[in-house]
C-alpha cells in the first residue's frame, strides 16, 4: 500500500463513509477529506444522491407494513410459480 500523510487510506475512510452519513455526522468535515480530493468528490456524489432521494420519498413508510407487502408480493410471486 502507498504511504500517505493522511491517518488513514482511502479504502478506510470510505469504508467509514456509510456509518458517518447514517449517523448525522457532518462527513464533510473528516480531517481524510482536507487532503483527498478522490474521496471529497466522492462524498458529493453520495451526498447529491442522498438528497435526491430524500426528495423522490420525502413520507417515510412504517417498515412493517413495507416488509409485509414485500412479503405478500414475493409469496403471490410464488405461488404463481408453483402450479397446483
Ligand atoms: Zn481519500
Amino acid at each position: 500500500m502507498t504511504p500517505s500523510r493522511n491517518a488513514m487510506t482511502c479504502q478506510q475512510f470510505q469504508e467509514q463513509l456509510a456509518d458517518l452519513i447514517g449517523s448525522g455526522e457532518n462527513a464533510a468535515a473528516h480531517p481524510h477529506l482536507r487532503g483527498c480530493i478522490r474521496c471529497t468528490v466522492l462524498l458529493s456524489d453520495l451526498e447529491a444522491i442522498a438528497e435526491a432521494a430524500r426528495q423522490l420519498f420525502p413520507i417515510v413508510e412504517p417498515p412493517e407494513k413495507l416488509w409485509k407487502q414485500i412479503e405478500i408480493a414475493i409469496k403471490d410471486d410464488q405461488k404463481s410459480l408453483i402450479p397446483d
